[in-house]
Protein backbone atom coordinates (compact mmCIF):
# COMPACT_ATOMS: atom_id res chain seq x y z
CA UNK A 1 0.00 0.00 0.00
CA UNK A 2 2.69 1.76 1.01
CA UNK A 3 6.35 2.23 -0.07
CA UNK A 4 5.59 2.23 -3.87
CA UNK A 5 8.73 3.91 -5.79
CA UNK A 6 8.56 5.49 -8.99
CA UNK A 7 11.01 3.44 -11.14
CA UNK A 8 13.66 6.33 -11.30
CA UNK A 9 13.28 6.01 -7.57
CA UNK A 10 13.69 2.78 -6.67
CA UNK A 11 16.98 2.67 -8.73
CA UNK A 12 18.36 5.14 -6.81
CA UNK A 13 17.19 3.83 -3.31
CA UNK A 14 17.59 0.53 -3.79
CA UNK A 15 20.20 0.06 -6.67
CA UNK A 16 22.61 2.63 -5.32
CA UNK A 17 26.17 0.76 -4.08
CA UNK A 18 26.70 3.81 -1.86
CA UNK A 19 24.92 3.40 0.90
CA UNK A 20 25.80 7.46 1.85
CA UNK A 21 23.60 8.20 -1.21
CA UNK A 22 20.82 5.81 -0.88
CA UNK A 23 20.75 7.24 3.19
CA UNK A 24 21.48 10.72 1.68
CA UNK A 25 18.42 10.48 -0.54
CA UNK A 26 15.96 9.17 1.59
CA UNK A 27 16.66 11.84 4.20
CA UNK A 28 16.41 14.26 1.50
CA UNK A 29 12.57 12.93 0.43
CA UNK A 30 11.95 12.95 4.18
CA UNK A 31 13.22 16.61 4.75
CA UNK A 32 11.10 17.52 2.36
CA UNK A 33 8.20 15.43 3.50
CA UNK A 34 8.35 17.44 6.62
CA UNK A 35 8.85 20.64 5.19
CA UNK A 36 5.00 20.33 3.56
CA UNK A 37 3.52 19.27 6.89
CA UNK A 38 6.46 20.85 9.18
CA UNK A 39 3.23 21.00 11.92
CA UNK A 40 1.30 17.57 11.18
CA UNK A 41 -2.32 17.98 13.15
CA UNK A 42 -3.07 15.51 16.32
CA UNK A 43 -5.29 13.60 13.88
CA UNK A 44 -2.24 12.91 11.29
CA UNK A 45 -0.11 11.84 14.34
CA UNK A 46 -2.60 9.85 15.41
CA UNK A 47 -2.93 7.98 12.01
CA UNK A 48 0.79 7.04 12.41
CA UNK A 49 0.83 5.95 15.55
CA UNK A 50 -2.39 3.60 14.52
CA UNK A 51 -0.80 2.27 11.54
CA UNK A 52 2.20 1.71 13.62
CA UNK A 53 0.33 -0.25 15.97
CA UNK A 54 -1.53 -2.30 13.12
CA UNK A 55 2.14 -2.61 11.49
CA UNK A 56 3.11 -4.91 14.77
CA UNK A 57 -0.15 -6.65 14.80
CA UNK A 58 -0.45 -7.65 11.39
CA UNK A 59 3.72 -8.48 11.33
CA UNK A 60 3.45 -10.26 15.19
CA UNK A 61 4.15 -13.29 14.30
CA UNK A 62 6.36 -13.04 11.23
CA UNK A 63 8.73 -10.63 13.38
CA UNK A 64 8.73 -13.34 16.61
CA UNK A 65 9.77 -15.81 14.47
CA UNK A 66 12.43 -13.60 12.71
CA UNK A 67 13.27 -12.73 16.25
CA UNK A 68 13.71 -16.63 17.30
CA UNK A 69 15.60 -17.49 14.09
CA UNK A 70 18.13 -14.87 14.53
CA UNK A 71 18.89 -16.01 18.15
CA UNK A 72 18.97 -19.60 17.50
CA UNK A 73 16.61 -20.00 20.11
CA UNK A 74 14.77 -18.07 21.70
CA UNK A 75 10.89 -18.14 23.38
CA UNK A 76 7.78 -16.85 20.89
CA UNK A 77 6.60 -15.48 24.38
CA UNK A 78 9.43 -14.22 25.54
CA UNK A 79 9.78 -11.73 22.30
CA UNK A 80 6.47 -11.09 22.88
CA UNK A 81 6.84 -10.02 26.64
CA UNK A 82 9.60 -8.12 26.10
CA UNK A 83 9.38 -7.00 22.81
CA UNK A 84 5.44 -6.85 21.09
CA UNK A 85 3.89 -5.98 24.64
CA UNK A 86 5.64 -2.48 25.55
CA UNK A 87 5.90 -1.18 22.24
CA UNK A 88 1.90 -1.50 21.92
CA UNK A 89 1.98 -0.07 25.37
CA UNK A 90 3.95 2.52 24.37
CA UNK A 91 1.76 3.74 21.31
CA UNK A 92 -1.07 3.23 23.43
CA UNK A 93 0.33 5.68 25.91
CA UNK A 94 1.46 7.83 22.65
CA UNK A 95 -2.16 8.09 21.67
CA UNK A 96 -3.85 8.44 25.08
CA UNK A 97 -1.85 11.23 25.95
CA UNK A 98 -0.89 13.16 22.36
CA UNK A 99 -3.18 15.74 23.37
CA UNK A 100 -1.52 17.25 26.47
CA UNK A 101 2.07 16.71 25.08
CA UNK A 102 1.21 18.63 21.64
CA UNK A 103 -0.76 21.55 23.86
CA UNK A 104 0.59 25.15 23.61
CA UNK A 105 1.66 25.90 27.18
CA UNK A 106 0.87 29.43 28.03
CA UNK A 107 3.84 30.97 30.60
CA UNK A 108 2.63 33.66 32.76
CA UNK A 109 5.54 36.50 33.14
CA UNK A 110 6.88 38.68 35.53
CA UNK A 111 6.64 42.18 35.42
CA UNK A 112 9.67 42.98 33.68
CA UNK A 113 7.70 40.79 31.09
CA UNK A 114 4.33 42.61 31.09
CA UNK A 115 1.90 43.54 29.77
CA UNK A 116 3.26 41.22 26.82
CA UNK A 117 2.14 37.41 26.76
CA UNK A 118 3.92 34.31 26.58
CA UNK A 119 3.65 30.54 25.57
CA UNK A 120 5.35 27.75 24.57
CA UNK A 121 5.10 26.21 21.18
CA UNK A 122 6.20 22.03 21.08
CA UNK A 123 7.19 21.33 17.49
CA UNK A 124 8.25 18.79 15.57
CA UNK A 125 12.52 18.76 14.87
CA UNK A 126 12.17 16.97 11.32
CA UNK A 127 13.79 13.74 10.20
CA UNK A 128 15.17 11.51 13.20
CA UNK A 129 17.59 8.80 12.93
CA UNK A 130 17.08 5.79 15.08
CA UNK A 131 19.65 3.01 15.51
CA UNK A 132 19.03 0.01 17.69
CA UNK A 133 20.85 -2.81 18.73
CA UNK A 134 20.09 -6.50 18.74
CA UNK A 135 18.86 -7.74 21.95
CA UNK A 136 15.02 -6.62 21.78
CA UNK A 137 15.13 -5.37 17.78
CA UNK A 138 11.52 -4.62 17.81
CA UNK A 139 11.11 -2.62 21.01
CA UNK A 140 14.24 -0.61 20.94
CA UNK A 141 13.63 0.37 17.02
CA UNK A 142 10.37 0.83 17.13
CA UNK A 143 9.86 2.57 21.16
CA UNK A 144 11.52 5.36 19.61
CA UNK A 145 10.10 5.85 16.85
CA UNK A 146 6.77 6.21 18.80
CA UNK A 147 8.23 9.08 20.56
CA UNK A 148 9.40 10.35 17.00
CA UNK A 149 5.74 9.86 15.45
CA UNK A 150 3.84 11.48 18.52
CA UNK A 151 6.49 14.52 18.09
CA UNK A 152 5.75 14.57 14.68
CA UNK A 153 8.63 14.05 12.90
CA UNK A 154 9.52 11.67 9.83
CA UNK A 155 11.88 8.57 10.89
CA UNK A 156 14.68 6.23 9.19
CA UNK A 157 15.57 3.13 11.33
CA UNK A 158 18.64 1.34 11.14
CA UNK A 159 18.20 -2.19 13.01
CA UNK A 160 21.55 -4.14 13.89
CA UNK A 161 23.06 -6.31 11.49
CA UNK A 162 22.84 -9.17 14.23
CA UNK A 163 19.34 -9.64 13.35
CA UNK A 164 18.97 -9.96 9.57
CA UNK A 165 15.88 -11.88 9.48
CA UNK A 166 14.39 -9.27 11.74
CA UNK A 167 15.79 -6.35 9.81
CA UNK A 168 14.46 -7.83 6.96
CA UNK A 169 11.06 -8.25 8.04
CA UNK A 170 10.85 -5.04 9.65
CA UNK A 171 12.19 -3.35 6.20
CA UNK A 172 9.56 -5.21 4.37
CA UNK A 173 6.40 -4.19 6.79
CA UNK A 174 7.18 -0.57 6.69
CA UNK A 175 6.89 -0.03 3.51
CA UNK A 176 3.79 -1.79 3.55
CA UNK A 177 2.44 0.76 6.09
CA UNK A 178 3.91 4.03 5.62
CA UNK A 179 5.11 6.01 2.75
CA UNK A 180 8.79 6.44 2.07
CA UNK A 181 9.15 9.55 3.53
CA UNK A 182 7.15 9.40 6.63
CA UNK A 183 9.59 5.85 8.06
CA UNK A 184 11.90 4.23 5.93
CA UNK A 185 14.50 1.68 7.38
CA UNK A 186 18.52 1.15 6.54
CA UNK A 187 19.81 -2.37 7.01
CA UNK A 188 23.62 -3.04 6.85
CA UNK A 189 26.50 -3.59 9.12
CA UNK A 190 28.65 -1.06 10.98
CA UNK A 191 29.42 0.30 7.32
CA UNK A 192 26.32 1.58 6.92
CA UNK A 193 25.72 2.52 10.21
CA UNK A 194 28.85 4.93 10.26
CA UNK A 195 27.25 6.68 6.71
CA UNK A 196 23.60 6.52 8.88
CA UNK A 197 25.29 8.58 11.59
CA UNK A 198 27.41 11.23 9.66
CA UNK A 199 23.88 11.64 7.89
CA UNK A 200 22.57 15.61 8.83
CA UNK A 201 19.83 14.21 11.05
CA UNK A 202 17.88 16.85 12.99
CA UNK A 203 18.22 14.48 16.26
CA UNK A 204 19.64 10.58 16.87
CA UNK A 205 18.72 8.42 18.51
CA UNK A 206 21.34 5.61 19.35
CA UNK A 207 20.71 2.64 21.26
CA UNK A 208 23.71 0.63 21.73
CA UNK A 209 27.49 -0.29 23.39
CA UNK A 210 29.23 2.58 25.50
CA UNK A 211 32.09 2.33 22.59
CA UNK A 212 30.43 2.27 19.60
CA UNK A 213 27.73 5.67 20.99
CA UNK A 214 31.55 7.64 21.57
CA UNK A 215 31.69 7.07 17.76
CA UNK A 216 28.44 8.21 16.86
CA UNK A 217 28.46 11.25 19.49
CA UNK A 218 32.05 12.29 17.12
CA UNK A 219 30.00 11.79 14.21
CA UNK A 220 26.64 13.29 15.24
CA UNK A 221 28.72 16.51 16.71
CA UNK A 222 30.62 17.29 13.06
CA UNK A 223 26.33 17.95 11.53
CA UNK A 224 25.60 19.53 15.53
CA UNK A 225 22.86 16.72 15.07
CA UNK A 226 21.62 16.30 19.11
CA UNK A 227 22.18 12.93 20.12
CA UNK A 228 20.70 10.64 22.83
CA UNK A 229 22.75 7.92 24.01
CA UNK A 230 21.02 5.19 25.08
CA UNK A 231 24.21 3.05 26.21
CA UNK A 232 25.04 0.05 28.67
CA UNK A 233 27.51 -0.57 31.18
CA UNK A 234 27.75 -2.27 34.39
CA UNK A 235 24.72 -1.96 36.34
CA UNK A 236 25.23 -3.08 40.45
CA UNK A 237 22.15 -4.59 42.54
CA UNK A 238 22.75 -4.48 45.95
CA UNK A 239 21.51 -6.53 48.46
CA UNK A 240 20.85 -4.54 51.81
CA UNK A 241 21.48 -6.76 55.09
CA UNK A 242 17.97 -6.13 55.75
CA UNK A 243 16.80 -7.56 52.74
CA UNK A 244 14.73 -10.88 52.62
CA UNK A 245 17.15 -13.04 50.68
CA UNK A 246 14.38 -15.36 49.65
CA UNK A 247 12.28 -12.58 48.60
CA UNK A 248 14.77 -10.92 46.36
CA UNK A 249 17.10 -13.99 44.58
CA UNK A 250 14.40 -14.65 42.57
CA UNK A 251 13.56 -10.83 41.04
CA UNK A 252 17.29 -10.69 40.42
CA UNK A 253 17.73 -14.38 39.28
CA UNK A 254 15.34 -13.35 36.89
CA UNK A 255 16.37 -9.93 35.58
CA UNK A 256 19.59 -10.82 35.27
CA UNK A 257 18.80 -14.28 33.03
CA UNK A 258 15.82 -12.93 31.07
CA UNK A 259 17.31 -13.08 27.42
CA UNK A 260 20.23 -15.09 29.27
CA UNK A 261 21.86 -11.67 30.47
CA UNK A 262 21.51 -10.12 27.14
CA UNK A 263 19.44 -7.40 28.59
CA UNK A 264 21.20 -3.50 28.84
CA UNK A 265 19.52 -3.04 32.22
CA UNK A 266 20.03 -6.51 33.86
CA UNK A 267 21.79 -6.44 37.04
CA UNK A 268 26.08 -7.08 35.95
CA UNK A 269 27.13 -7.94 39.51
CA UNK A 270 25.55 -8.46 42.86
CA UNK A 271 27.11 -6.70 45.58
CA UNK A 272 26.21 -8.80 48.92
CA UNK A 273 27.07 -8.57 52.93
CA UNK A 274 30.02 -10.52 53.46
CA UNK A 275 28.09 -12.91 55.88
CA UNK A 276 25.64 -13.30 54.03
CA UNK A 277 27.51 -14.38 50.91
CA UNK A 278 27.05 -17.82 51.29
CA UNK A 279 23.13 -17.88 51.90
CA UNK A 280 23.04 -16.08 48.44
CA UNK A 281 24.74 -18.44 46.33
CA UNK A 282 22.77 -21.03 47.42
CA UNK A 283 19.60 -19.33 46.63
CA UNK A 284 20.62 -18.10 43.49
CA UNK A 285 21.53 -22.15 42.85
CA UNK A 286 18.07 -23.34 43.86
CA UNK A 287 16.62 -20.15 42.15
CA UNK A 288 18.15 -20.96 38.61
CA UNK A 289 16.87 -25.04 39.12
CA UNK A 290 13.52 -23.20 39.48
CA UNK A 291 13.23 -20.81 37.00
CA UNK A 292 15.04 -22.77 34.13
CA UNK A 293 15.18 -26.44 34.79
CA UNK A 294 17.08 -29.24 32.81
CA UNK A 295 19.37 -26.37 31.21
CA UNK A 296 20.75 -26.12 28.88
CA UNK A 297 18.12 -27.97 27.05
CA UNK A 298 15.10 -25.53 28.94
CA UNK A 299 13.03 -23.81 25.69
CA UNK A 300 12.60 -21.08 27.89
CA UNK A 301 16.30 -20.18 28.03
CA UNK A 302 17.76 -17.68 25.25
CA UNK A 303 20.85 -18.47 22.92
CA UNK A 304 23.65 -15.98 23.05
CA UNK A 305 23.01 -13.94 19.80
CA UNK A 306 26.32 -14.94 17.83
CA UNK A 307 29.32 -17.17 18.00
CA UNK A 308 31.46 -13.96 19.06
CA UNK A 309 29.70 -13.36 22.29
CA UNK A 310 29.41 -16.80 23.34
CA UNK A 311 33.66 -17.02 22.95
CA UNK A 312 33.60 -13.73 24.58
CA UNK A 313 31.81 -14.74 27.60
CA UNK A 314 33.99 -18.35 27.71
CA UNK A 315 37.08 -15.64 28.33
CA UNK A 316 35.74 -13.37 30.50
CA UNK A 317 35.32 -16.70 32.69
CA UNK A 318 37.99 -18.42 32.12
CA UNK A 319 40.33 -14.97 32.48
CA UNK A 320 38.72 -14.65 35.89
CA UNK A 321 39.58 -18.02 36.98
CA UNK A 322 42.65 -17.90 35.73
CA UNK A 323 43.23 -14.69 37.89
CA UNK A 324 42.09 -16.52 41.31
CA UNK A 325 38.02 -16.43 40.46
CA UNK A 326 36.31 -18.83 42.04
CA UNK A 327 33.53 -20.24 39.31
CA UNK A 328 30.12 -21.48 40.50
CA UNK A 329 28.75 -23.78 38.07
CA UNK A 330 24.96 -22.88 38.11
CA UNK A 331 22.96 -24.98 35.81
CA UNK A 332 24.15 -27.77 33.39
CA UNK A 333 27.17 -27.25 30.96
CA UNK A 334 27.89 -24.53 28.04
CA UNK A 335 26.13 -25.67 24.35
CA UNK A 336 28.51 -24.03 22.10
CA UNK A 337 26.64 -25.34 18.91
CA UNK A 338 23.18 -24.32 19.92
CA UNK A 339 24.94 -21.11 21.77
CA UNK A 340 23.52 -22.00 25.28
CA UNK A 341 25.84 -20.53 27.88
CA UNK A 342 25.23 -22.20 31.43
CA UNK A 343 24.85 -19.71 34.07
CA UNK A 344 27.47 -19.25 36.24
CA UNK A 345 28.57 -16.91 39.12
CA UNK A 346 31.43 -16.00 40.11
CA UNK A 347 33.39 -14.78 43.97
CA UNK A 348 37.02 -13.32 44.33
CA UNK A 349 37.19 -12.15 40.66
CA UNK A 350 39.96 -9.02 40.98
CA UNK A 351 39.09 -5.90 39.80
CA UNK A 352 41.74 -5.62 37.03
CA UNK A 353 39.64 -9.23 35.81
CA UNK A 354 37.96 -8.17 32.41
CA UNK A 355 34.39 -9.88 33.54
CA UNK A 356 35.31 -6.85 36.73
CA UNK A 357 35.89 -3.36 34.23
CA UNK A 358 33.19 -4.60 31.33
CA UNK A 359 29.49 -5.11 30.63
CA UNK A 360 29.05 -8.40 30.84
CA UNK A 361 25.92 -8.88 28.54
CA UNK A 362 25.42 -12.60 29.27
CA UNK A 363 24.51 -15.04 32.06
CA UNK A 364 27.34 -14.19 34.36
CA UNK A 365 27.48 -13.11 37.97
CA UNK A 366 30.24 -11.86 39.84
CA UNK A 367 29.61 -12.04 43.36
CA UNK A 368 30.91 -8.98 45.47
CA UNK A 369 31.36 -9.22 49.25
CA UNK A 370 30.98 -6.06 51.13
CA UNK A 371 31.46 -5.08 54.82
CA UNK A 372 29.88 -1.42 55.11
CA UNK A 373 27.23 0.15 53.00
CA UNK A 374 29.51 3.22 52.54
CA UNK A 375 32.40 0.37 51.01
CA UNK A 376 29.13 -0.66 48.56
CA UNK A 377 28.37 2.85 47.72
CA UNK A 378 32.27 3.93 47.09
CA UNK A 379 32.88 0.70 44.87
CA UNK A 380 29.99 1.70 42.59
CA UNK A 381 30.90 5.67 42.68
CA UNK A 382 34.82 4.66 41.79
CA UNK A 383 33.33 3.32 38.16
CA UNK A 384 31.73 4.45 35.38
CA UNK A 385 28.08 5.52 36.35
CA UNK A 386 25.48 2.78 35.48
CA UNK A 387 22.62 2.94 33.26
CA UNK A 388 20.80 1.09 36.06
CA UNK A 389 21.21 0.58 39.68
CA UNK A 390 19.25 -2.11 42.02
CA UNK A 391 18.65 -1.92 45.58
CA UNK A 392 17.22 -4.75 47.80
CA UNK A 393 15.92 -4.00 51.85
CA UNK A 394 13.49 -2.55 53.94
CA UNK A 395 16.10 -0.46 55.43
CA UNK A 396 14.98 2.96 54.55
CA UNK A 397 17.66 5.02 56.01
CA UNK A 398 19.90 2.72 53.85
CA UNK A 399 18.00 2.90 50.74
CA UNK A 400 18.06 6.57 50.90
CA UNK A 401 22.32 6.70 51.64
CA UNK A 402 21.82 4.72 48.45
CA UNK A 403 19.78 6.56 46.16
CA UNK A 404 21.14 9.89 47.50
CA UNK A 405 24.99 8.72 47.21
CA UNK A 406 24.94 6.99 44.01
CA UNK A 407 23.92 8.36 40.55
CA UNK A 408 22.40 5.74 38.07
CA UNK A 409 20.35 6.37 34.80
CA UNK A 410 17.76 4.54 36.97
CA UNK A 411 16.81 2.27 39.84
CA UNK A 412 13.89 -0.57 40.83
CA UNK A 413 14.08 -0.60 44.40
CA UNK A 414 13.41 -4.36 45.55
CA UNK A 415 13.23 -5.83 41.52
CA UNK A 416 15.01 -5.85 38.75
CA UNK A 417 14.17 -4.44 35.28
CA UNK A 418 10.53 -2.56 36.23
CA UNK A 419 11.78 0.96 35.88
CA UNK A 420 11.87 0.65 32.41
CA UNK A 421 8.79 -0.92 31.21
CA UNK A 422 6.83 2.25 32.81
CA UNK A 423 6.31 4.80 30.40
CA UNK A 424 5.30 7.96 32.90
CA UNK A 425 9.22 7.42 33.73
CA UNK A 426 11.69 8.91 31.31
CA UNK A 427 14.44 6.28 30.81
CA UNK A 428 18.05 6.78 30.32
CA UNK A 429 21.54 6.65 31.31
CA UNK A 430 23.84 9.55 32.48
CA UNK A 431 27.79 9.10 32.24
CA UNK A 432 29.30 6.35 30.16
CA UNK A 433 25.75 4.80 30.32
CA UNK A 434 24.44 7.23 27.67
CA UNK A 435 23.08 10.50 27.82
CA UNK A 436 19.14 12.40 27.20
CA UNK A 437 16.07 10.26 27.91
CA UNK A 438 13.12 9.08 26.23
CA UNK A 439 10.05 7.28 26.82
CA UNK A 440 6.32 8.60 27.10
CA UNK A 441 6.50 12.68 27.87
CA UNK A 442 10.22 12.38 27.97
CA UNK A 443 10.71 10.65 24.26
CA UNK A 444 8.41 13.40 22.69
CA UNK A 445 10.04 16.09 24.44
CA UNK A 446 13.46 14.65 23.62
CA UNK A 447 12.22 15.31 19.65
CA UNK A 448 10.36 18.09 20.81
CA UNK A 449 11.54 22.04 20.02
CA UNK A 450 9.69 23.54 23.15
CA UNK A 451 9.86 27.23 21.37
CA UNK A 452 9.36 29.84 23.53
CA UNK A 453 7.07 32.84 21.77
CA UNK A 454 7.12 36.52 23.39
CA UNK A 455 3.88 38.43 21.68
CA UNK A 456 4.20 42.25 22.93
CA UNK A 457 1.55 44.34 23.73
CA UNK A 458 0.11 47.63 22.20
CA UNK A 459 2.01 49.21 24.94
CA UNK A 460 4.92 48.54 25.81
CA UNK A 461 7.33 50.27 28.68
CA UNK A 462 10.13 49.06 26.97
CA UNK A 463 10.93 52.18 24.70
CA UNK A 464 11.80 53.92 28.34
CA UNK A 465 15.40 52.22 27.65
CA UNK A 466 15.50 53.35 24.14
CA UNK A 467 18.44 55.53 23.75
CA UNK A 468 18.65 58.50 23.77
CA UNK A 469 20.13 57.26 27.29
CA UNK A 470 19.71 59.90 30.00
CA UNK A 471 17.80 60.24 33.59
CA UNK A 472 14.50 58.04 32.58
CA UNK A 473 17.27 55.47 31.99
CA UNK A 474 18.63 55.79 34.95
CA UNK A 475 15.33 55.74 36.77
CA UNK A 476 14.57 52.67 35.14
CA UNK A 477 17.56 50.56 35.53
CA UNK A 478 17.27 51.70 39.21
CA UNK A 479 13.67 50.34 39.57
CA UNK A 480 15.11 47.21 37.63
CA UNK A 481 17.72 46.51 39.65
CA UNK A 482 15.67 46.93 42.41
CA UNK A 483 12.47 44.67 41.50
CA UNK A 484 13.80 42.67 38.53
P1 LIG B 1 26.60 -2.03 19.21
O1 LIG B 1 27.03 -0.73 19.76
O2 LIG B 1 27.64 -2.99 18.74
O3 LIG B 1 25.62 -1.82 17.95
C1 LIG B 1 24.46 -1.02 18.00
C2 LIG B 1 24.14 -0.46 16.64
O4 LIG B 1 25.22 0.38 16.26
C3 LIG B 1 23.98 -1.49 15.53
O5 LIG B 1 22.86 -1.15 14.73
C4 LIG B 1 25.26 -1.35 14.72
O6 LIG B 1 25.09 -1.61 13.35
C5 LIG B 1 25.59 0.12 14.92
N1 LIG B 1 27.02 0.43 14.74
C6 LIG B 1 28.07 -0.41 14.75
N2 LIG B 1 29.22 0.28 14.53
C7 LIG B 1 28.88 1.57 14.36
C8 LIG B 1 29.62 2.77 14.10
N3 LIG B 1 30.95 2.76 13.98
N4 LIG B 1 28.93 3.92 14.00
C9 LIG B 1 27.59 3.95 14.14
N5 LIG B 1 26.84 2.85 14.40
C10 LIG B 1 27.48 1.67 14.50
O7 LIG B 1 25.67 -2.69 20.33
P2 LIG B 1 24.97 -4.10 20.30
O8 LIG B 1 26.00 -5.18 20.47
O9 LIG B 1 24.05 -4.21 19.15
O10 LIG B 1 24.06 -4.00 21.63
C11 LIG B 1 24.55 -4.26 22.90
C12 LIG B 1 24.85 -2.97 23.64
O11 LIG B 1 23.74 -2.11 23.61
C13 LIG B 1 25.13 -3.20 25.11
O12 LIG B 1 26.18 -2.37 25.52
C14 LIG B 1 23.83 -2.80 25.79
O13 LIG B 1 23.96 -2.41 27.13
C15 LIG B 1 23.42 -1.66 24.93
N6 LIG B 1 21.99 -1.45 25.03
C16 LIG B 1 21.53 -0.32 25.61
C17 LIG B 1 20.17 -0.12 25.77
C18 LIG B 1 19.61 1.11 26.41
O14 LIG B 1 18.41 1.33 26.29
N7 LIG B 1 20.40 1.92 27.09
C19 LIG B 1 19.28 -1.09 25.30
C20 LIG B 1 19.78 -2.22 24.71
C21 LIG B 1 21.13 -2.41 24.57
Amino acid sequence: MYGQLSPMTEDRVTGAADPAARIAFILERQKAGWLSDPLPSREVRLDRLDRLDRMVVAWQERFCAAISADFGQRPLLLTTLTDVVPTRAAIRHARRHLKRWMARRRVSLGWTGKPASAEILRQPLGVVGIVAPWNYPLNLVLSPLTGALAAGNRAMLKPSELTPAFSEALQQAVAEFFAEDEVAVVTGGPEVAQAFTAAPFDHLIFTGSTAVGRKVAEAAARNLTPVTLELGGKSPAILDPSADIARAVPRLVWGKLLNAGQTCVAPDYALVPRERVDAFIAAVMAEVARQYPGLPDNPDYTSIISARHFERLERLVEEARDKGATVVELAGANDAVRRMFAPVLLTGAPDDAAVMREEIFGPILPVIAYDTLEEAIAYINQRDRPLALYWFGTDRAAETRVLEGTIAGGVTVNDTILHLSQDDLPFGGVGASGHGAYHGEAGFLALSKEKPVLRQSTWSGVKLLYPPYGGVTRLMLKLLGRLG
